[in-house]
């Protein structure tokens, strides 16, 4: 599975000091959010500098290049996919002039109805070059900027347009605004730093350069930053609930960042914790499958009082397992990403964590090196409940019919990966380990009930984004 991306935000109160790097640096920490290409916008108060290219962000920038972006204030990007070809056009900061000056957008999430949206705007004349939902937005808000010279009234127009997720950082000339969807589906935090306002999909982003996490950005909530920070509304229907993604605590967030006020680290403690109490066996040793699993394979060590162990190594150099177009090889990535320590393994009784189970391709996978390797049980436990059904909010998981356990019980999955034992965590109890209400959740992944209306097409839409 991949996030769709990661956003920053930052503005500073000294006109002169050059913003580009701190927005760096931040992007830097949240590379695990978007690895396909990466851009930063900034404005010096006279004009607006972009620079934006495929890879990771060490590929993408340099010290000339950062040095060169000149401006106190910008927003910086991480992009993988869901919404749109792996291309330089679209990669983001997505930016586009207009007659009041220039607009850069940069946005974690999926738009739903983007397609009926451009159809529209296409219908009406505007021309697009790039395929993302990010230049509808950008086309969106102008026509109303348009209209009252006030971007935040744009903003809350076309939000009442929008069906999906969208966390989004925009540069409108020297102004900073950011918006979180009504339902807060995607994370976004707001930090403080010495004379500096930081916003960014993730805490880590402040970490990284000394900023101190303040709030999180509320659901519906839209801030214009500069010299002061004001805070205003999106209009929405009466009482709009709340949907944060659960599975930024399961597995996309790193596990050193707090959401929406919850530490993920402690999060996945009590996953592994609560994983041993609601499916505990007699086993010889606990181990992760590196790395997302490690905190809870550890609350589950800690719970059980059996030994944690390593006996998977992961190789971080390696290419992601997606860009394998057939299954076969995709298997093969798999035995170049983990490799198993065979003297760890061999006759034990293991007890395998890992955060979820999509395709089950990898967790097969998996198993087949465990036992090669001489592992004499493997009872696979896993952080969240079966995934059911897709993410439209802007995951890249798989459609339904590749999803394992789209048409398959327990124990059909059991017998299909091969392992001794299999133990999903209740959806109650994942619910009490993260700590959000369940009606504050999104849990569509899992249970079928999405929190925003869904495509009516919805076979032609999956066909179309996977
Ligand atoms: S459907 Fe699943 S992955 Fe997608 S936003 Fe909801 S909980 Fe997160």
């Amino acid at each position: 599975m991949q996030d769709k991306c990661g956003i920053v935000g930052a503005y500073s109160n000294k006109k002169t000091s050059n913003i580009s790097r701190q927005i760096y640096y931040s992007l830097y920490s949240l590379q695990h959010r978007g690895q396909e290409s990466a851009g930063i916008s900034t404005h010096n108060g006279e004009v607006m500098s972009t620079h934006r290219g495929m890879g990771l962000v060490c590929d993408v920038f340099n010290n000339g290049n950062i040095e060169g972006m000149d401006g106190y204030v910008g927003i910086g990007h991480v992009r993988y996919s869901t919404t749109g070809k792996s291309l330089i056009e679209n990669s983001q900061p997505f930016v586009s002039e207009f007659e009041s000056g220039k607009i850069a957008i940069a946005h974690n999430g999926d738009i739903i109805n983007s397609m009926e949206l451009r159809k529209d705007l296409e219908c009406k004349g505007y021309k697009f070059k790039s395929s993302t939902d990010s230049e509808v937005l950008c086309h969106l808000m102008t026509i109303e900027y348009s209209k009252t010279g006030d971007m935040v009234q744009a903003i809350q127009q076309v939000s009442k347009k929008l069906i999906g997720s969208y966390s989004l950082v925009i540069l409108v000339n020297n102004d900073l605004l950011v918006v979180r969807d009504p339902i807060g589906i995607k994370p976004l935090s707001m930090g403080k730093m010495d004379g500096m306002t930081l916003v960014a999909s993730e805490t880590v982003a402040f970490d990284v350069v000394g900023a101190k996490y303040v709030r999180d950005v509320e659901p519906g909530e839209i801030l214009v930053i500069n010299d002061e920070i004001k805070s205003f509304k999106m209009p929405t229907d009466g009482n709009v609930p709340r949907a944060h993604c659960m599975f930024e605590y399961v597995y996309f967030a790193r596990p050193d960042s707090i959401l929406d006020g919850r530490n993920v680290y402690d999060v996945r403690l009590k996953i592994g914790k609560t994983l041993s109490q609601e499916h505990g066996v007699d086993a010889d040793v606990v181990m992760p499958v590196p790395d997302s699993a490690i905190t809870a394979a550890i609350g589950y060590s800690r719970e059980s009082g059996l030994p944690y162990g390593e006996g998977l190594i992961k190789n971080r150099y390696i290419g992601r397992t997606f860009i394998m177009p057939t299954q076969e090889e995709r298997e093969t990535s798999v035995k170049l990403k983990m490799n198993p320590i065979k003297s760890e393994l061999q006759g034990k009784r293991i007890v395998l964590v890992d955060d979820s189970v999509v395709r089950g391709t990898t967790s097969k996978a998996l198993v087949d090196v465990l036992r090669e390797a001489g592992a004499e049980e493997i009872h696979l436990r896993v952080g969240c409940p079966p995934i059911v059904s897709p993410c439209y909010y802007g995951i890249a998981m798989a459609t339904k019919k590749e999803l394992i356990a789209s048409d398959k019980d327990v124990e059909e999955i059991r017998k299909t990966l091969g392992v001794d034992s299999l133990g999903y965590l209740s959806l109650d109890s994942l619910v009490k380990c993260i700590g959000i209400k369940r009606n504050e959740l999104c849990t569509g992944c899992l249970t079928c009930e999405y929190p925003t209306s869904l495509p009516e097409n919805i076979e032609e839409y999956e066909a179309n984004r996977c």
